[in-house]
């Protein structure tokens, strides 16, 4: 039998730098992660954006959450030797609507936020674009190529036997107070990072988990400058390749299936339309599931009653932030016994997961 300290359910972004981390603490880890293209954290944006809402407040634990995730991507680009994994960028938001523009007002004149700044150079934007009102430059965002650090970690992972590409079945897993065993492994705890799967988790599916679906077109835009990200009802995120752009996305509570819909496309190709100056061509359309919640607040830690099982999931519409962060305290959780921010531990549910069998 394999023995490891830590047997990890997922690769995603939460699997991804929970195994990262355990890894830099010199802890043995298997991963299992059956592959899909269209997982949430493969059809993410991956942008990291300080202000949310339409108050455009700064969003949770913004001033821990984003320089930790800066330096996380840089810490594990540099070990892969990924260039430009977290790309530095400016969002450029056209303000949609007169109480959009008056809630910026108020931030940037009022209160001096120097995150944001009202745009100078509007007249260059309008050989690009169609837009209203205002538009206001939001500075320290992120652009991460979440996709890109998948396929890489992965790879790694691979090269030292440290992953099975299989699909994970509780019905073979054992788990006992002080171990798990699964397939000829043998680990101390098995730490679930399954994303939308974990609502069939036998041990966590009564968490309150809220999904919803997002959908996203890859466009070709000849033309339109990739220093920036633009946003309006939908934002536009510049990909890796040449010309190409990510442009989403919807958030949608009662969806039939996780397929990407016609209504979407038309939708946003239609918005284009009227948005852009520029001509463009759609040459995918992705959808996914986000692993979101009703309290919007990640599930991190040990199960309250089942201590040799872990999670690290609802990380809903801001994954590529709370990832790294909420990963780290779980890794430092288990090997130095350090607390995990209360808003985030599962413990918060323990009444739940106590009368769960
Ligand atoms: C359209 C869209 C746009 C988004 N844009 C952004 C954004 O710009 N910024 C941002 O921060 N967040 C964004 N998100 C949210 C973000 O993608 C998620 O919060 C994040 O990806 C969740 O990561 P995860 O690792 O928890 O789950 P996942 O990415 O779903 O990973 C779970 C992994 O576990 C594997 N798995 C599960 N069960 C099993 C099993 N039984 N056996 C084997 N393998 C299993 C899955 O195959 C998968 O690889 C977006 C999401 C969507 C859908």
């Amino acid at each position: 039998m394999k023995q490891v300290d830590y047997l990890i359910l997922g690769q995603g972004i939460s699997g991804t730098f929970l195994s990262f981390f355990l890894f830099q603490e010199g802890q043995t880890f298997h991963v299992i992660d059956e592959y899909r293209p269209n997982t949430a954290s493969r059809v993410s944006s991956g942008v990291i954006n300080p202000v949310t809402g339409r108050r455009v407040v700064k969003t949770w634990m913004a001033d821990d959450i984003i320089p930790f995730a800066k330096k996380a991507y840089n810490k594990i680009g540099y070990f892969l030797r990924l260039e430009n994994l977290a790309q530095e960028i400016s969002i450029i938001d056209f303000v949609p609507t007169p109480q959009m523009l008056e809630a910026f007002h108020k931030r940037i004149t009022d209160e001096k936020e120097e995150s944001m700044t009202f745009h100078q150079n509007k007249e260059l934007l309008r050989t690009r674009f169609n837009f209203p009102f205002e538009v206001v430059e939001i500075k320290s965002s992120l652009n991460i190529n979440i996709w890109e650090l998948l396929t890489a970690w992965r790879d790694y992972l691979k090269k030292f036997d440290l992953i099975s590409e299989k699909k994970f079945d509780w019905n073979d897993c054992l788990v006992a107070t002080n171990h798990v065993e699964y397939n000829g492994i043998s680990a101390k705890k098995i730490l679930c990072c399954e994303g939308v799967e974990g609502m069939n988790n036998p041990y966590f599916k009564s968490l309150p988990f809220a999904f919803n679906k997002g959908e996203a077109l890859i466009v070709s835009i000849p033309g339109l400058s990739k220093e920036h990200i633009y946003k309006m009802s939908y934002t536009i995120v510049p990909l890796a390749e040449k010309d190409l752009f990510w442009v989403g996305s919807d958030y949608e509570r009662n969806y039939i299936d996780e397929k990407p819909s016609a209504m979407f496309r038309a939708m946003v190709e239609n918005y284009l339309q009227h948005w852009l100056k520029l001509p463009f061509t759609v040459v995918e359309h992705i959808a996914s599931i986000r692993p979101a919640n009703l309290e919007r607040r990640p599930f991190v830690g040990l199960h309250p009653v089942f201590p040799s099982v872990g999670i690290l999931n609802g990380l809903g519409t801001k994954g590529a932030s709370l990832g790294p962060f909420f990963a780290y305290q779980l890794a430092h959780h288990l090997v130095y016994n350090r607390e995990i921010e209360l808003l985030a531990d599962v413990k918060r549910f323990e009444k739940t997961l106590t009368i769960r069998k």
